[in-house]
């Protein structure tokens, strides 16, 4: 099985991706980790990367598809993957099924977590107190929520279009919502 999950800062993507990947048996694989790997190794693409991370913005796209397609190169992505974080924007998503037609392996949905503005900001307040994230400040939430709106929106349509996108719901428990996704996603691929 081969999902993109999409959805806004703190609509609990990070969490469900790690419960899919139990759920399913397959990698869960997020850029943002990816990113954060290289900033804390401290390599040059890392270095860069950090200042992007810390203002909420995109990482160029050139330097994301590099890493997304070493990793979904690995031997334990044969079955399929949950990607957590990309695309962010409509070139991502092009280049993600260009790159995904070469290894033989297209995505099968993309899940979208549908979570109110609201509670996303109350969310991460929440999260930025557990877990200290250095992004996690309310300068950098608001741009992250900006960057989400005018970037990442879009590629919501763009399965939409090409009729591969889910919606679940994503306020209520943490395993109710899993359940969702793997209703959704079950109904989805068997239709
Ligand atoms: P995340 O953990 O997915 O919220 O990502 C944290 C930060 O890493 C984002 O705010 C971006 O600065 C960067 N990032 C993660 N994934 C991507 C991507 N696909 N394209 C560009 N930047 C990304």
């Amino acid at each position: 099985m081969r999902l993109v999950l999409l959805g806004a800062p703190g609509s609990g993507k990070g969490t469900q991706a790690v419960r899919l990947q139990q759920a399913l048996g397959v990698p869960h694989i997020s850029t943002g980790d990816l990113l954060r790997a290289a900033v804390a190794a401290g390599t040059t693409l890392g270095i860069q990367a950090k200042a992007v991370m810390e203002r909420g913005e995109l990482v160029s796209d050139d330097i994301v598809l590099g890493m997304l397609g070493e990793r979904l190169s690995a031997s334990d992505v044969d079955q399929g993957f949950v990607l957590d974080g990309y695309p962010r924007n409509t070139a991502q998503a092009h280049s993600l099924d260009t790159l995904l037609a070469r290894l033989g392996q297209p995505v099968d949905q993309a899940v979208l977590l549908d979570v109110d503005t609201e509670l996303l900001i109350e969310r991460i307040a929440g999260r930025a107190k557990a877990e200290g994230r250095s992004d996690d400040t309310p300068e950098t939430v608001r741009n992250r929520l900006r960057v989400f709106n005018e970037q990442t929106a879009p590629v919501i349509d763009f399965y939409a279009s090409s009729k591969r996108l889910v919606r679940v719901d994503g306020v209520g428990e943490v395993e109710q919502i899993t359940a969702r996704v793997l209703a959704a996603v079950e109904n989805a691929t068997a239709a």
